[in-house]
C-alpha cells in the first residue's frame, strides 16, 4: 500500500463505518472491512509519521446521529484488538506475558451486538449511552429502561458504570422481518444491525417492542474491591444482570484454545449472534498497569470465529420443483467457502424474494452460511452494480414437465400430478429418515426407477422383483436384493411414520405423531372439529388434511394394505380416569426419569406434549420448574404436583 492508497482506504473505511454504525445497513462484510483495516493499520505501523487523524486505527468507530443528546461517558469506552486464528493469539499472548507474566485470562463470548454503558446512581438506573466515540454516546435512557433484562435499580448504591451488549436473539430478528416484509418495510441485514437500529429509535415504544436483550460484559467507573475480573462479574451477574451462556478462567494458550474451539463449534446453538470470544486479563491489578493504546485496552482481544457472511456472485438463478409442485427459485453463486463449507447454492425462497431484495442476474450480494441453515443471500451490493446485471423473469411453465404454472402471487405451483419432478420428490420423501426410513433409497435411484418406467408412484415400489431391478443398468443382484429387503422392512413401520410419508402439505413429523396418538388407524375418519382440538393443528392443516383424504383415499388404504403399519395404542381404549383424552406437559425434575412418567399418562390414554399452550389441560410440575410453569400459571392451566398428580392417577 501507498500513501494514495492508503489516504483512499481510509476513506472507504469511514464510508463503511457510516453506513454500519449510523445507518445500520452495511455496504460490505465484516471481513472485507478487517482486512482493509489490517492493511491500513500494517502500513501505519511502517510509516508512522503519515497516520491521519481521522484514520480508524485512531478512534472507536461509531459516529453519534443527529436527533439525539450527546453524552459524556464518567470513563471512556474501548474498542478491541481482534486476532483470527491461533497464530494470532499465541502473539497476543507473547506480547501481553510481557507486561506481566502472572497473569491468567477471563474468556466470555463476543456478542455481536450494539455497546451500551449503563449509570446507576444511589441504586437507581439514571443514564444510558451508546459507545459513540468512546467518550461521546448517544443518550438514550428512555429506550434502555424497556428493556427487560437491565434492572432499573440494584442493591449497590456506590456511582457505577456497567457495561454490556445490547443483542437480538436471531428467532426475534427473523420475526421482526417477517414483520417488515409484511408491512413492506426493509428489512434489516443481520441480527446486529437489528439491535443497533433497535436500539437508537426516537420512540422509545419501538425497542420496547423488539424483545432487546442487554448481557454485560464489564464495568467502566466503579468502586468495587475484587481483585479478579472473574469475580467482578459474577458479583455483576448477581445484581440481577444476564449471565452470558459460556464463561471460564483460563490458565494458558491451550485451555483459551481449547474453550475457544468449543464455542466455536457450539455457536448456532446460542439464541444470539456470537462473532468470536473474547479473552481479556483476568487480574484486575494487572489489567490497570497495561492500561491502553489510542483506541484497544491492552488486557484483552477479541479472538473472531471464521466470517459466515461472504461476498459471491449470482451467476443463474435456477427452479426446483418440489413434491408438492411448489416452484422454488434458487439462485447458483461463485463457489466461496464459508467456515470450510464450499457454497454454490442459495435459497430465494419464492419470487417475491428475489423481487423485494430486487436480486439480479451477475449482482454482488452478500451471503451467510450459519448452522444447518441453507445459505441465503442478505443483501445485494447496489453501488457495486456496473449494468451486466439481468433481470429475473418470473416463469409461467414448469421448468420440468412444461405444463402452466399456477401463480399464487408469492407461490407458483406446477399442477401437474405426474410432472416427473413432483413424483420423484414425492418417492424421495416418502423413503426419507423423517418417513419409511428406506435404505437404499436416494434420489438417483429414484430416478432410475422412474426414468426406466417402473416406478410412477410410491404403490409402485412394492412390485418390484429382482428380475426388474436386475434388468436395470448399475443394478447387480446384492445391491437389487438390499433395496427389496429395505422394502420388506418398512412394512410393520409406527403409525406416525405412515401418515408422515403420505406428504400432506402442511402435515410434518410433529402433527403425524399427534395425529396417529389421537386417532390411530381412525384419521381418515376425523371430523374436522375432532382434528382441530388437537395439540397443535390448527385450521389450515385440518383442511389440509381432509381434501387430501378425499382425493386420496384409495391410495391410503392400498398403501395401508401394502405397508401394514403398526395400529398405535389408541386413547380412546384406555380405562375411565381423570388423564384420558387429556393434553399433558410435564416440566422439573421428578421423582422418575420424564419417560417412564410421559409412558404412564400415554397408557392413561393421555397426550405428553413439549409446550404449553391454551390446549394443555394439565401441566405437572416437579422441582426447579421453570418458564412452562409460569406460563401454565399466566394461561390458567390446572398446574399438578407429582404427588397430585399421582394422588389423581390412584383415585
Ligand atoms: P468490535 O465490535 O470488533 O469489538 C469491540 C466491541 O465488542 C465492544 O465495544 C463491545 O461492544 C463488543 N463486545 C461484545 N462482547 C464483548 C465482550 N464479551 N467483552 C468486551 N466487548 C465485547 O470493535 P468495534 O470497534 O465495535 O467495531 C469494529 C468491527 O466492526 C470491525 O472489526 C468490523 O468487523 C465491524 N465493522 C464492519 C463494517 C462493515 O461495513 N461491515 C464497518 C465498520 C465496522
Amino acid at each position: 500500500m501507498n500513501y494514495e492508497e492508503y489516504i483512499n482506504a481510509i476513506e472507504k473505511l469511514n464510508l463503511y463505518s457510516h453506513h454500519y454504525y449510523v445507518l445500520d445497513d452495511p455496504l460490505t462484510t465484516d471481513e472485507v472491512y478487517d482486512t482493509l483495516y489490517h492493511e491500513v493499520l500494517g502500513y501505519e505501523q511502517k510509516n508512522p509519521q503519515d497516520i491521519l487523524k481521522n484514520s480508524p486505527t485512531q478512534r472507536v468507530g461509531d459516529v453519534i446521529s443527529e436527533g439525539f443528546t450527546k453524552e459524556k461517558h464518567l470513563s471512556r469506552m474501548w474498542s478491541l484488538e481482534d486476532v483470527f486464528d491461533a497464530d494470532g493469539l499465541e502473539k497476543w499472548l507473547v506480547k501481553t506475558y510481557k507486561l506481566d507474566k502472572n497473569i491468567s485470562f477471563y474468556c466470555e463470548p463476543k456478542f455481536d451486538g450494539a455497546s451500551l454503558n449503563l449509570i446507576y446512581e444511589d441504586g437507581a438506573l439514571s443514564k444510558g449511552i451508546t459507545r459513540g466515540d468512546g467518550e461521546i454516546g448517544e443518550l438514550i435512557t428512555q429506550n434502555v429502561k424497556t428493556i427487560k433484562s437491565i434492572p432499573l435499580m440494584i442493591e449497590y448504591k456506590e456511582r457505577i458504570e456497567i457495561r454490556g451488549e445490547v443483542v437480538l436473539f436471531k428467532s426475534e430478528f427473523e420475526k421482526i422481518n417477517e414483520q417488515r416484509l409484511l408491512s413492506k418495510e426493509a428489512v434489516f441485514a443481520n441480527p446486529r444491525n437489528a439491535a443497533a437500529g433497535s436500539l437508537r429509535q426516537l420512540d422509545s415504544s419501538i425497542t420496547a417492542a423488539r424483545n432487546l436483550v442487554f448481557l454485560p460484559y464489564g464495568v467502566g467507573e466503579n468502586a468495587l474491591e475484587h481483585k479478579l475480573l472473574s469475580e467482578k462479574m459474577e458479583y455483576i451477574y448477581a445484581l440481577g444482570f444476564r449471565k452470558p451462556p459460556e464463561r471460564a478462567v483460563c490458565k494458558d494458550f491451550y485451555e483459551i484454545e481449547s474453550i475457544y474451539k468449543q464455542m466455536a463449534h457450539d455457536r448456532d446453538l446460542y439464541p444470539m449472534m456470537l462473532d468470536g470470544m473474547v479473552v481479556k486479563v483476568n487480574e484486575i491489578a494487572s489489567q490497570i498497569d497495561m492500561g491502553y493504546t489510542v483506541k484497544v485496552p491492552r488486557f484483552s482481544v477479541a479472538y473472531k470465529f471464521p466470517a459466515l457472511e461472504k461476498i459471491t456472485k449470482v451467476k443463474e438463478i435456477v427452479l426446483q420443483v418440489g413434491r408438492t409442485g411448489a416452484v422454488t427459485p434458487v439462485a447458483i453463486v461463485e463457489p466461496t467457502d464459508i467456515d470450510g463449507v464450499i457454497v454454490e447454492r442459495a435459497t430465494l425462497h419464492n419470487f417475491d424474494e428475489i423481487e423485494r431484495k430486487d436480486i439480479r442476474i451477475n449482482d454482488k450480494v452478500i451471503i451467510l452460511r450459519s448452522g444447518d441453515v441453507i445459505p441465503k443471500i442478505i443483501k445485494v451490493l447496489l453501488h457495486e452494480r456496473d449494468g451486466s446485471e439481468v433481470l429475473f423473469e418470473r416463469p409461467t411453465a414448469c421448468p420440468v414437465c412444461g405444463s402452466e404454472l399456477l401463480d399464487e402471487g408469492v407461490l407458483l405451483k406446477c399442477q401437474n400430478l405426474a410432472c416427473e419432478a413432483r413424483v420423484v420428490n414425492s418417492i424421495i420423501y416418502f423413503a426419507s429418515k423423517a418417513c419409511l426410513n428406506i435404505d437404499g433409497l436416494g434420489t438417483k435411484i429414484v430416478e432410475t426407477l422412474f426414468n426406466a418406467g417402473l416406478v410412477k408412484s410410491v404403490v409402485d415400489l412394492f412390485d418390484l422383483t429382482l428380475d426388474k431391478l436386475l434388468s436395470l443398468e448399475g443394478f447387480k443382484e446384492k445391491k437389487s436384493q438390499n433395496l427389496l429387503d429395505s422394502l420388506q422392512n418398512a412394512k410393520g413401520c409406527e403409525y406416525w411414520r405412515f401418515i408422515n410419508s403420505l406428504g400432506i402439505e402442511h402435515i410434518g413429523e410433529v402433527a403425524s405423531k399427534t395425529l396417529s396418538d389421537a386417532f390411530g388407524f381412525g384419521f381418515v375418519n376425523a371430523t374436522k372439529e375432532q382434528i382441530i382440538a388437537c395439540d397443535g393443528i390448527g385450521e389450515e392443516m385440518a383442511e389440509s388434511l381432509l381434501e387430501f383424504v378425499r382425493v386420496n383415499a384409495a391410495t391410503i388404504i392400498r398403501l395401508q394394505e401394502l405397508l401394514q403399519p403398526m395400529e398405535p395404542l389408541k386413547r380412546a381404549e384406555a380405562h375411565e380416569n381423570p388423564f384420558k383424552g387429556k393434553t399433558v406437559v410435564l416440566t422439573g425434575s421428578m421423582s422418575h426419569s420424564r419417560n417412564h412418567i410421559k409412558e404412564t399418562l400415554e397408557a392413561l390414554g393421555a397426550k405428553v406434549s413439549g409446550s404449553v399452550s391454551k390446549k394443555t389441560d394439565f401441566l405437572i410440575y416437579g422441582e426447579d420448574a421453570g418458564s412452562k410453569h409460569e406460563k401454565a400459571m399466566d394461561l390458567g392451566v390446572a398446574c399438578l404436583s407429582e404427588d397430585e398428580m399421582r394422588g389423581l392417577m390412584d383415585g
